[in-house]
């Protein structure tokens, strides 16, 4: 690539089995809140555990429910209310719907109306806040510990929104394998290829540059090689740490680029069908994939670095991956009927996401007959 192009992350990173022995250190005597899952006792000890090791928390939330929606958002903004001090740092202790959630506390505090304000209309940026993050995920695949956007779903208005803000990257991401030991086999396989998609993406992507695809090309290698087996062997600790690392390469990727068609074809499936946000992102990678081989010299040369010469070939490969691993790569077996699904397409195209997309219409149309 000659042309000019940059690259920023911020985010600090600590990653290893035992890193979450860390926090201490990364919270440095500062007030401190905790954001976790009230849904399970491990996240209830886990959070325990970092308060004996680094003090008393200020508050610790536990209303976090997956996919964050202005409902469930609301909650959480008031629960901060109970703290009796503004927390001076934020701990994220959960996967993307923790870590984001804890972008939008740190974005408007007690009142979510401010942030609410901002996502409707832009009104007010001046008044978001941006406290500081220490993100610990506990799934592999949103990459959410290393970019600067919450997604926020207004479930009764069938809306999606993104909250992006350079300020609210994580200070810094302890990434512990270990945590995510305990992920089941079914999220193991959503956050997964929640992880492939990110990569890819950022490669069929305005946005691309050679870092970003670098990382791209790490992250989806890996999770290629490393998920069938993993999902065969879940207490594999060698296997989840590979698996977190290329989570958050992908994270470093798309952390640059954004995300593409595949994810703006996904919201529709998940406000709609209530579709997993993992398997709703990936699906359609092969399809995306076909589109756009011969588009661009740069994206063929990087998706060429993962599939080999033969990018048509690379695409079947890619389908058979992901239909390998029990997930179809049809829309129609997701409730959509074939005519609402080229409807989906073609406003996935003009959203926001899918601007970032390289390929045309006509090839996606054609590849989604
Ligand atoms: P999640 O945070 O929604 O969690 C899903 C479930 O997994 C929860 O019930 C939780 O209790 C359970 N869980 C989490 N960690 C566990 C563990 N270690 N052991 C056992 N159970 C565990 O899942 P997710 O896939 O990490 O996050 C999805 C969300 O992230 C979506 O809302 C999506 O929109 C968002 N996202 C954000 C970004 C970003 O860059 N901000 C990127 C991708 C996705």
């Amino acid at each position: 690539m000659t042309q000019l192009w940059r690259y920023t992350n911020p985010v600090e990173i600590t990653f290893g089995i035992g890193a979450i022995g860390e926090l201490k250190q990364k919270i440095a005597g500062r007030n401190y809140c905790i954001v976790t899952y009230g849904d399970n006792p491990s996240f209830v000890d886990l959070a325990r555990k970092i308060e004996h090791d680094a003090g008393p928390a200020l508050v610790t939330i536990r209303d976090v429910e997956p996919n964050p929606s202005f409902i469930g958002l609301r909650v959480a903004c008031a629960s901060l209310s109970a703290s009796p001090k503004e927390p001076e740092v934020i701990v994220a202790l959960g996967g993307g719907s923790v870590i984001d959630t804890v972008k939008v506390l740190a974005a408007t505090g007690s009142d979510f109306s401010r942030v609410q304000a901002y996502l409707e209309g832009r009104a007010g940026p001046e008044t978001l806040s941006s406290t500081p993050i220490i993100a610990v995920p506990t799934t592999s695949g949103t990459g959410s510990e290393v970019t600067c956007w919450a997604t926020v779903w207004d479930t009764e208005a069938k809306k999606k929104y993104s909250l992006a803000r350079p300020n609210l990257y994580p200070e810094c991401a302890i990434l512990d394998p270990a945590l995510t030991v305990g992920v089941p086999k079914s999220l193991t396989l959503s956050t997964g290829l929640d992880a492939l998609s990110h990569a890819l993406e950022s490669i069929w992507n305005v946005n691309a540059n050679p870092v970003s695809a670098n990382h791209a090309v790490f992250a989806a290698s890996e999770v290629l090689e490393v998920l069938p087996s993993l999902l065969d062997n879940l207490d594999d600790v060698e296997k989840r740490s590979r698996i977190a690392r290329a989570s958050m390469s992908a994270g470093l990727a798309f952390s640059n680029t954004k995300t593409a068609l595949a994810h703006s074809l996904s919201y529709y499936l998940t406000l709609h069908h209530g579709t997993v946000h993992g398997i709703a992102c990936s699906f359609s990678l092969p399809a995306v994939m076909r589109s756009v081989i011969g588009r661009d010299a740069n994206c063929d040369a990087v998706l060429k670095r993962i599939f080999g010469t033969d990018l048509n070939r690379g695409a079947d490969n890619l389908e058979a991956f992901i239909t390998g691993l029990g997930v179809s790569t049809k829309a129609t077996d997701y409730g959509v009927a074939q005519k609402d699904w080229v409807d989906a397409i073609e406003d996935a195209l003009v959203g926001e996401r899918g601007r970032n997309f390289i390929g045309t219409r006509e090839a996606v149309l054609a590849a989604a007959a």
